[in-house]
């Protein structure tokens, strides 16, 4: 399909391109296995000979023509889906470091994406640095050690909605000659294509705005094919030297731009699984279809809902990134001038318990723990996902006791304020 379509375009008919009287939606192939007709072809693929379906562990044809479709919308030259956006971000990560390698991270990043990073990969002997967002170059450059093999930051952070100088981050990446990689989740392709601005690879938790409605998790990886692997291929070795588990095949030689994808599926879904499932998958592709118009009406909502907040006396504080004033309006403005995503942080006079109040009077908008899905629904940090910490500590965690997460969905935004207003005034 041509890179010219717009956006809007490829949302609707990318990926899935059906020949002569081939079914027009997007098929679920539910089916684990794949048939051939000669030992010999089978073999082939084995080797990585020959591209095609043998196993959907590996591959399947609903979820490539699903991660075609993001690949298209991003601008990268190939993807593939995972079960979860913390599969993604893992995958995305241990197909470039092992054991023995150090990456840097902007510090204001998901707090699951926190977990695996500082945790889990800590304990596969993989370490991290993390930096904040905002630091210079020369701070940030200042951390990168000669085992360092990648740089990776939130193009707009979830929760804290701290947005993301892509242009510095791949500067500095680019200068240590490691990739960057951009986890683009809130924004969405709609919103932001990293890739124009220097980034290499980029996740999704296509769980989010890109399923929309609430019904699939999942995952994405995108490569922009744009990183020179073999120009460094000393920091490399997993895809610039030969590969012993496919006869030493060499991923760069064999793949060129494909090789960090086809490492990824062939390597990292075979031995470790975490493939999303075809169901899934098109699930996420009838979400992605109508992602556009989504994305449009969660961002004017939201910007409505940040207005009405901001001027309403009962309101402590703020924080939304399109609003004029934000610390972050003008890197918002500059890298998604249509607006950023739904996500609004505030907080009441009163403090916690007045939110707490607020937030059980709601009607039509529900505490649920989800953001980005059709439906407007609130979260209160400090009563839940962090209820252990005193405090003192959710304020070193960058989380204030009064911050309520507001995801804004695509209802009519009056009925959303009304119902904001009665549980204000209630
Ligand atoms: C939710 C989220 C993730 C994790 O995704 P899951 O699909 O829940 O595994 C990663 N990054 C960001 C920015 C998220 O919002």
């Amino acid at each position: 399909m041509s890179e010219k379509l717009k956006p809007e375009t490829l949302c609707v008919q990318a990926g899935w391109q059906p020949k002569k009287g081939e079914p027009r939606v997007l098929p679920i192939y539910q089916s684990t296995t794949f048939k051939y007709d000669t030992s010999e072809q089978m073999a082939r693929l084995f080797d990585l000979e020959e591209s095609g379906y043998f196993y959907t562990r590996l591959q399947n044809p609903t979820n490539d023509a699903v991660a075609a479709k993001i690949a298209a919308l991003e601008g990268g030259v190939a993807a593939m889906l995972t079960s979860s956006g913390q599969a993604a971000n893992f995958y995305a990560i241990f197909n470039i470091c092992q054991a023995g390698d150090h990456f840097v991270c902007s510090s204001a990043i998901y707090g699951g994406t926190f977990n695996l990073f500082a945790v889990t990969m800590k304990k596969l002997g993989i370490e991290v640095t993390f930096v904040s967002p905002d630091a210079s170059e020369e701070e940030i450059g200042a951390v990168f050690r000669p085992n360092t093999k990648l740089l990776f930051g939130e193009t707009v952070s979830n929760p804290s909605l701290e947005v993301l100088d892509i242009e510095k981050f791949a500067r500095i990446a680019h200068k240590q000659g490691v990739p960057l990689v951009i986890d683009n989740t809130f924004p969405t392709p709609i919103n932001c294509r990293p890739f124009e601005w220097g980034a290499d690879i980029i996740v999704h938790s296509t769980t989010k705005y890109m399923d929309g409605h609430a019904t699939a998790v999942g995952g994405c990886i995108v490569d922009s094919g744009n990183f020179d692997w073999d120009a460094y291929a000393d920091k490399f070795p997993g895809l610039c030297t030969p590969d012993e588990s496919y006869h030493g095949l060499t991923y760069t030689k064999a793949f060129g731009k494909g090789a960090y994808i086809t490492k990824a599926t062939a390597q990292l879904m075979r031995d470790l699984g975490s493939i999303q499932s075809p169901q899934n998958a098109f699930l996420l592709n009838i979400g992605l279809e109508t992602l556009h118009l989504r994305m449009k009406q969660h961002c004017a909502n939201a910007k409505a809902i940040a207005e009405f907040l901001e001027k309403d006396e009962r309101v402590a504080w703020v924080n939304y990134c399109d609003l004029p004033g934000n610390k972050y309006y003008d890197l918002a403005q500059k890298y998604m001038p249509n607006g950023s995503c739904g996500v609004i942080s505030f907080g009441l006079k009163g403090g916690r318990d007045t939110s707490i109040k607020f937030m059980d009077n709601l009607n039509l908008i529900a505490i649920v723990t989800h953001v980005a899905d059709a439906r407007t629904c609130v979260l209160h940090p400090a009563s839940h996902t962090h209820r252990q910490l005193s405090d003192e500590q959710l304020m070193e965690a960058g989380v204030r006791p009064d911050l309520i997460r507001l995801s804004v969905g695509i209802e009519n935004v009056e009925d959303l304020i009304n119902d904001i207003k009665q549980a204000l005034e209630a």
